[in-house]
């Protein structure tokens, strides 16, 4: 629902002494526009353009709360690259930089407009799904660890594989489960997958499993549109 107009909205709109143009409104405007920018930059990660850690900091308590007052099911997947401390060591820090885009670019195509994808730090990314269990979330986390595995970075003619780990939990909607608790139950899946071989998924056990775990024909067509051609 819209919030009501406030004062400031029909300043916006009209210089109240009939002036055309209107300096003080103009350098309103500039003004308005300058603060929707850094707001903007305040929650943006610089290298990647996800949101940062901040974001994810705030957003993750609101949308506990939001899940276990609406009984709303949320989940938290924990991604992290495999080796990369390798791939910095033989590529340099600069096609580290542009690796963590290539993934990050990947986490943006794959996950839903109202997931929030996070850079949580370093090599680390998080993405909060809202409205989602644990079985969608596995088969989310599945996807992504396929499309990374399947979408080798391009660098002057060559075809750089990079796999990643992930965890996965769902949220119980107790008061028992704080954000540092939740963060902490996913970091421990992923702390299983990188013991289990890394590229892989790791979350609890779902009863009747069926979970989707191939990249779909839409993917396949955005991942072909972003890295067809060479860079
Ligand atoms: P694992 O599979 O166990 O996760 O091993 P790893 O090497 O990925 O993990 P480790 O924690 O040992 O190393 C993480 C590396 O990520 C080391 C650090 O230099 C690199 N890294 C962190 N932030 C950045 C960044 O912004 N740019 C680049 N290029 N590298 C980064
Ligand atoms: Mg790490
Ligand atoms: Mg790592």
């Amino acid at each position: 629902m819209d919030s009501p107009a406030s004062p400031s909205d029909f300043v916006a709109r009209s210089c109240p002494l009939g002036d055309a143009p209107c300096q003080f409104l103009q350098e309103l405007q500039t003004l308005r526009e300058e603060v929707g920018l850094l707001k903007e930059q305040v929650r943006t990660d610089a290298l990647t353009g996800l949101y940062n850690f901040r974001f994810f900091s705030d957003a993750l308590p609101l949308e506990m709360e939001r899940a276990s007052r609406s009984f709303q099911p949320l989940s938290l997947i924990i991604l992290d690259i495999d080796h990369f401390k390798g791939f910095n060591d033989c590529w340099g820090h600069e096609l580290g930089n542009r690796a963590l885009s290539h993934i990050a670019q990947l986490i943006g195509l794959t996950v839903r407009k109202l997931d929030f994808a996070c850079r949580f730090g370093g090599e680390e990314f998080v993405i909060l799904l809202p409205n989602t269990d644990l079985r969608q979330a596995m088969s989310v986390a599945q996807r992504l660890r396929e499309i990374i595995a399947i979408t080798p970075l391009v660098h002057e003619q060559e075809l750089i594989t990079i796999t990643a780990s992930l965890g996965v939990d769902e949220y119980r909607g107790s008061h028992s489960d704080s954000p540092e608790g939740f963060i902490e139950r996913v970091d421990a899946w992923l702390y299983q997958a990188k013991h289990a071989g890394r590229n892989c998924v790791k979350g609890p056990v779902i009863e009747s499993a069926d979970v989707k775990t191939t990249v779909t024909t839409e993917e396949k067509d955005a991942l072909f549109g972003a890295f067809g051609s060479d860079e």
